[in-house]
């Protein structure tokens, strides 16, 4: 790279003010990213190589093409201050080409333009995608933990957690201290985004500013949309982290009632032995296993024991006075067999495919009162034939 002096005749102007069509501009940038490559140069037919990737300047990112690079490359993180550089479009974008005729110099993270957080576009977190930069963030903090990291030789402390406004909400990762905590609304700039296990993360860093803002200025997170979807097409999809099921109640599974769980690992004990840990006295707690089917498939549903006991109307202690008053688990077996076959139920929760079929974990679980499908209802009318 060429020293020059910087007190160049050229003003700088900010990235994101770069048109097409303007004489060679002064610019200022972070390089974001960099790749080399080899061309065949059409007029002389000689090889050149071509340094492209992403300059930023916290206002905007914008592609550059670097003809005839240092021998060295530069790294990324480099901080370039190019004069005489054109300014081409593509696909509607500005985007810069360092030529022959362009100085350019390394400059320091000091010298970038100083963030206001009036001149960054407002924008909302579901809208972010990377490597987005030069935005205003105005958001809730949904929750932040901390936690160290090792970056080559260097143990780091790092903040993350998730950021919400009336979009939705993304995680981040801050590599400075703000203070922040679950419910303080802040407003953000000098953040950029990047993907992190296939999904979009803020990052905050150095360069980042943040400011409390009145609560009022963030509008409320919509709760994320849970896809209701068919047994069948749940199972076909291999189950889901989140998601909605309808159905009938055709059986009830084992265990279904008291069950007796290891104090030491938390398993379900069969005739009073631990798998792992041999016999014990068990803590007695409640499940309840049904068989639920919509026509298009069926799901095992695994209540635990808030869930058992609101679906059942009974609590864990009723179910144990029933056992001391008559200690044979059949009755209350049958008891929840002529209750909960062919009622119909509406269960939200995480789902999986095993090797006994789908089954639900749920976190949520009520009866559905509407009659949605004529065939549930005919199966409906069987069941209850059969139980009753
Ligand atoms: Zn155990």
């Amino acid at each position: 790279m060429t020293a020059m002096d910087s007190s160049g005749e050229l003003p700088e102007v900010r990235l994101k003010d770069l048109r097409a069509g303007l004489p060679p501009v002064h610019v200022l940038g972070r390089v974001v990213t960099v790749s080399r490559k080899e061309i065949t140069g059409k007029s002389d037919g000689r090889r050149h190589a071509v340094l492209s990737g992403l300059l930023s300047d916290g206002t905007a990112t914008v592609r550059f093409t670097w003809w005839d690079p240092p021998a060295e490359g530069v790294d990324r993180g480099t901080v370039l201050r190019a004069v005489n550089a054109q300014v081409r479009e593509f696909r509607e974008r500005p985007e810069l080409s360092f030529g022959w005729s362009t100085r350019i110099q390394p400059a320091s993270d000091l010298e970038l333009p100083a963030l206001r957080a009036d001149d960054l576009p407002l924008r909302g977190v579901a809208d972010l995608h990377p490597p987005a930069e030069g935005f205003r963030l105005e958001v809730r903090v949904v929750d932040v933990m901390e936690r160290t990291v090792t970056v080559g030789q260097e143990r780091r402390v790092v903040h993350s957690g998730r950021l919400a406004d009336g979009t939705g909400s993304i995680p981040f990762t801050s590599w400075i201290d703000f203070r922040l905590k679950p419910g303080n609304t802040v407003r953000i700039v000098g953040g950029y985004v990047r993907s992190f296990r296939g999904a979009p993360e803020v990052t905050l860093d150095e360069r980042s500013h943040l400011e409390g803002i009145a609560p009022d200025l963030v509008p409320p997170t919509p709760a994320p949309a849970t896809p209701r979807l068919s047994l069948g097409e749940l199972e076909s999809r291999g189950g889901g982290p989140e998601v909605e099921v309808g159905g009938l109640v055709v059986a009830l599974g084992s265990p279904s009632g008291v069950v007796h769980l290891c104090p030491t690992c938390g398993r379900v004990l069969q005739e009073g032995i631990c798998r792992h840990h041999g016999a014990l006295e068990g803590v007695p707690d409640l499940r309840i296993r049904l068989h639920l089917d919509d026509g298009t498939g069926v799901a095992t549903v695994n209540l635990s024991r808030n869930l058992a006991e609101k679906l059942a109307g009974r609590t864990l202690d009723q179910f144990l006075d029933r056992l001391k008053r008559q200690p044979d688990p059949s009755l209350n077996e049958q008891q929840l067999r002529q209750q909960l076959v062919g009622r119909r139920l509406r269960v939200r929760g995480r789902a999986r495919v095993d090797e006994f079929g789908l089954a639900l974990y749920p976190s949520a679980c009520d009866e559905v009162t509407v009659p949605p499908d004529p065939a549930v209802d005919l199966l409906a009318a069987r069941l209850t034939e059969r139980v009753g």
